[in-house]
C-alpha cells in the first residue's frame, strides 16, 4: 500500500498517526475517525479563542435542551460565584460559570487540600476555558471535573494541562478549540497537529503551483499551520479554503480523468426492434406510459443506441414507475440478443423486483417453455442466499444467453459471473457506487455495457453535480395517474395517549375493510444499542393487545432470508392484515393493498427515510393514512423534521429541508459524513463556487497532461479512488 503515493508529501499524510502520537493517543484517534497524519490534520479546531472572544453559554443552554450540544464541551467563562460543600475527607467544590449571555454548573470532588488549591486558583482574575464532558445533574448540564486554565495578566495558570495550552498561546495568538473526546482533550489534540505539522514540514506541495496560482489559495504546510496555529482570523480563513479546495480538487480532476477514459469506452450499440420482447411487452401493460416514463424510456433508447456507454441517473419519486422504464430499456438490449442485469441493494428487494418483473412479462419471461410466446426470455434471480446446485443452473443459463434478465443483489458484482453478452446494468437504490465499480461487471477491455443508477431519494443538483458529474441525469416528477392521496399527522405520544390508542383502532378497522397496515420502528431486539421501539416488542404487544385477533407479522434485517421472502409473499399475497416491521421495507416494496403505516419513536428516523417509507402506501387507489408516533418536543429540530414530513410529499422539497437542517453532504450515504476524511470539509451546498473552479482546473490539468504523468496530480487521484473502493466495501 505504502508504495501507491508517488509524492514524499502523499507518503506522510498517509502515515497512520499512532506513528506520531504514539499508541494510546492513536486509539483515542479512531474512536473519532481519525487514522492517518492526513486525517490529524484535516481534525479542525471548531472554534478560535482569541482575547476578545467568548464562549456563548446560552446557546450552549439551548442546544443541551434540544440534545444537540456536543458531549465533550471547551468553553471560555468567569467564575461567577463559587462553594465548598460536603463533609470531610471528601468535599464538593461547585462552581457557577458566566460568560454574560448564561451560566453553567461546574463541580469538582476532592480531599480538603485539593479543593482549596482548585478553589484558590479559580479564584484569580480573568477568564478560564474549561474542557470536559457535559452530563446531565436535574435536569440541567453540568461539567463534572473539567481540565481548566485560567488567563491571567502574567499568563496561563490552572490544572496539569496549563503548561501545554501556555505553549500554544505563546506560539500564537489564537487556540483552537477542537471537537474532542474522553481520552482526548482539546489541547491533546492541538499538541497533536503541531507534530503532525512538524512531520510534513518542509515536503512539497502536491498540488502544481500553476492551479494553486489559478485557484489563489495557499501551499498546503501553510494552510495547515494556518488552520491549527494561526496568528489572525483572516489567517485561519485562508487556510481553511486551501483544505476545502484540496477536497474539491481531489473529486474534480479524479472525474475529469475518469471522463476522459470514458470516452475511450466502447459499448454495444442496442436499437429498438419492432415485433420484440418490446413491443409484446407493451401490448399487454395493463396501464398507458406517463409522459415522462415515455420521455425518459425515449432518452434510454437513444442512449442504448450509441457505442458510447451509458451513464445516466434516473431520479424519480417512489412509485414513479421507474423501474417500467428500467424494463423497457432491459427488453431493447434482449430483443438485440443482449443481456440486462437489475441489482438491488437488499435480497428482499431483489426477490421483490423479481416477482414484479416476472408478473409484468408474464409468458414472455417464462423462457423456451412449451406453449412460451417465441420473443420469451428467462428471468433468473441470484442472490447470496441461492442454493448451492441451483446457484450452478442459474449461472449456466446466464453464461448460455438464456437468461436474458438476471436479477440480484449486489453480491452479484463481487463473484465472477460470465455473461453471454451483458448489454446493460440497472442498478437499483445504489447511487454510491463509483464508476469504477459500476463498469467492473461485463467489461472487457474497452468495451463496456450501459449503465443506468436508479434513485427514488432525490438528489438536490449541486450535490449531483459534484459526486456524479460524469452521469447523465434524467429525472420523473409526476406520479402515474390514479394515485391515491396520503395524509400524514404528527402524533405526541406523551401529551396524546389517547391518540396512540385510536391509531391502533384505526389499523383494525383498515383490516376490517380489507385493507393493510405497515407498524415501523426503529429497532430490531431489546439489546441493540439504538433509542426507540424494538419490532420485537412492539409486535409481541400489538398481537397480545390492541391487535389481537389481527394476522400480525413481523419482518426485519435479522431474519433468515427464507423467512423474510416468505412473510413478504404473505403480506403481498393479503395473506397478512399488518406487518410490523424494522426499515427493510424501505424502499421498493410494492402492495398497493396496504393503506396505513404507523412510525413509532418517528424522531429516529431522518427525513428521506421517513419520505421513503411513507412511498409504500397510497400505492392503489385507497387514500393512505400515516401517523408519525414521537416523543420529540415542539420547537426541537427532530419535532421539525417529522413536521416538515408531514407537510408535503414532494420528495424534491424535502431533499432540501433535510440537506438545510443537516449542512452536509451526508445525503450521500454514512461514509461521507464520518469516518473517511477526504470528504470532510467539502459542503456542496457552501461551496458550490469553488466546486465549479475546481471543475474547470481540473479540466485544464488533463488537457496539459493527459496520461497523467505528474505525480502530485496522480496522488490527488488516486486518494480519491481509495474512497471510493472504501464505500464500495463498506456497501456491499
Ligand atoms: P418505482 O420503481 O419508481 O418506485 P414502479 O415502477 O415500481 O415505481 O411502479 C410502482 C407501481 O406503479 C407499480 O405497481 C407499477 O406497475 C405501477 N405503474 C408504473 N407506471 C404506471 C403507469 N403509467 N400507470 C399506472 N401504474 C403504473
Ligand atoms: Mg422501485
Amino acid at each position: 500500500m505504502a508504495d501507491v503515493w508517488q509524492t514524499p508529501l502523499f507518503r506522510a499524510l498517509e502515515e497512520p498517526a499512532t506513528r506520531l502520537v504514539g499508541d494510546k493517543t492513536g486509539k483515542a484517534f479512531e474512536a473519532l475517525g481519525i487514522r492517518t497524519v492526513h486525517d490529524v490534520l484535516r481534525h479542525l479546531p471548531r472554534h478560535l479563542m482569541s482575547g476578545t472572544e467568548t464562549t456563548d453559554l446560552s446557546q450552549l443552554m439551548d442546544d443541551y435542551r434540544r440534545g444537540t450540544s456536543d458531549d465533550y464541551v471547551a468553553v471560555v467563562a468567569r467564575v461567577a460565584s463559587m462553594r465548598q460543600k460536603g463533609d470531610p475527607p471528601r468535599l464538593r467544590l461547585e462552581v457557577r460559570l458566566t460568560d454574560g449571555t448564561g451560566h453553567l454548573d461546574v463541580t469538582f470532588f476532592g480531599k480538603k487540600h485539593v479543593i482549596d488549591y482548585w478553589q484558590k486558583l479559580l479564584s484569580l482574575p480573568g477568564r478560564g476555558i474549561f474542557a470536559g464532558k457535559l452530563s446531565s445533574f436535574r435536569d440541567s448540564p453540568q461539567l463534572a471535573h473539567p481540565a481548566f486554565v485560567i488567563e491571567t495578566a502574567k499568563g496561563l495558570v490552572g490544572s496539569a494541562e496549563s503548561q501545554r495550552v501556555a505553549r500554544q498561546v505563546t506560539r500564537s495568538s489564537y487556540v483552537g478549540l477542537y471537537p474532542q473526546s474522553a481520552k482526548l482533550p482539546t489541547w491533546t489534540i492541538s499538541e497533536c497537529a503541531e507534530l503532525a505539522i512538524e512531520h510534513i514540514a518542509g515536503l512539497e506541495d502536491a498540488m502544481p503551483e500553476w492551479v494553486r496560482d489559478e485557484a489563489d489559495v495557499v501551499d498546503f504546510e501553510a494552510a495547515c499551520r494556518a488552520v491549527h496555529i494561526p496568528t489572525s482570523r483572516e489567517e485561519h480563513a485562508a487556510g481553511r479554503r486551501r483544505l476545502i479546495f484540496d477536497e474539491a480538487f481531489a473529486t474534480q480532476v479524479a472525474m475529469a480523468y475518469r471522463r476522459q477514459d470514458a470516452r475511450l469506452h466502447r459499448a454495444h450499440a442496442w436499437t429498438r426492434r419492432t415485433g420484440g420482447l418490446l413491443d409484446a411487452f407493451d401490448e399487454r401493460l395493463p396501464f398507458p406510459l406517463t409522459d415522462q416514463q415515455v420521455a425518459v424510456s425515449d432518452e434510454l433508447f437513444a442512449d442504448l443506441a450509441r457505442t458510447r456507454p451509458m451513464q445516466r441517473l434516473l431520479q424519480g419519486e417512489v412509485g414513479s414507475g421507474k423501474t417500467v422504464v428500467a424494463l423497457r430499456a432491459m427488453l431493447t438490449v434482449v430483443d438485440g440478443g443482449g443481456q440486462a442485469v437489475l441489482l438491488a441493494p437488499t435480497e428482499v428487494l431483489a426477490q421483490q423486483h423479481a416477482a414484479s418483473v416476472r408478473a409484468l412479462l408474464g409468458d414472455l419471461g417464462a423462457g423456451a417453455t412449451l406453449g412460451a410466446p417465441e420473443q420469451a426470455t428467462d428471468v433468473v434471480l441470484l442472490t447470496g442466499s441461492t442454493p448451492a446446485a441451483q446457484r450452478r443452473e442459474v449461472l449456466d443459463r446466464i453464461a448460455s444467453g438464456e437468461a436474458g434478465i438476471v436479477i440480484g443483489t449486489h453480491a452479484l458484482l463481487e463473484r465472477r459471473v460470465e455473461f453471454a453478452e451483458l448489454g446493460l446494468v440497472v442498478v437499483d437504490e445504489q447511487h454510491r457506487f463509483g464508476v469504477e465499480q459500476r463498469n467492473a461487471l461485463g467489461s472487457r477491455g474497452d468495451q463496456h455495457p450501459h449503465v443506468l443508477v436508479m434513485t427514488a431519494t432525490p438528489i438536490p443538483r449541486s450535490v449531483a453535480m459534484t459526486v456524479f458529474g460524469d452521469l447523465e441525469v434524467s429525472t420523473i416528477t409526476e406520479l402515474p395517474l390514479g394515485r391515491a392521496d396520503v395524509s400524514t399527522t404528527v402524533v405526541d405520544q406523551v401529551a396524546r395517549p389517547a391518540w396512540v390508542e385510536r391509531a391502533w383502532q384505526r389499523v383494525a378497522e383498515e383490516a376490517a375493510e380489507g385493507r393493510q397496515s405497515f407498524v415501523i420502528t426503529p429497532r430490531i431486539g431489546a439489546k441493540d444499542e439504538a433509542p426507540g421501539a424494538s419490532v420485537e416488542e412492539t409486535y409481541a404487544r400489538l398481537s397480545a393487545g390492541p391487535l389481537a385477533g389481527l394476522r400480525v407479522g413481523m419482518l426485519h434485517g435479522r431474519l433468515p432470508a427464507d423467512e423474510k421472502a416468505d412473510v413478504m409473499r404473505r403480506f403481498a399475497a393479503g395473506e397478512l392484515d399488518v406487518l410490523v416491521a424494522t426499515t427493510v421495507v424501505e424502499v421498493g416494496v410494492d402492495v398497493p393493498n396496504a393503506t396505513m403505516m404507523v412510525v413509532c419513536d418517528a424522531e429516529s428516523f431522518g427525513i428521506s427515510q421517513l419520505h421513503q417509507l411513507r412511498g409504500r402506501i397510497g400505492r392503489g387507489s385507497h387514500p393512505g393514512v400515516c401517523l408519525l408516533l414521537t416523543s420529540a418536543a415542539a420547537g426541537t429540530s427532530a419535532r421539525d423534521r417529522l413536521d416538515a414530513v408531514a407537510s408535503t410529499r414532494d420528495g424534491f422539497v424535502l431533499s432540501e429541508v433535510d440537506l438545510a437542517q443537516r449542512r452536509e453532504g451526508d445525503v450521500l450515504g454514512r461514509s461521507q459524513a464520518g469516518g473517511r476524511s477526504s470528504l470532510r470539509l467539502l459542503r456542496v451546498l457552501d461551496h458550490a463556487e469553488d466546486i465549479a473552479l475546481a471543475r474547470s482546473l481540473a479540466e485544464k490539468v488533463v488537457e496539459r497532461d493527459p496520461e497523467l504523468c505528474d505525480p502530485g496530480v496522480r496522488d490527488y487521484v488516486t486518494q480519491v479512488e481509495q474512497l471510493a473502493e472504501g464505500e464500495w466495501q463498506e456497501a456491499t
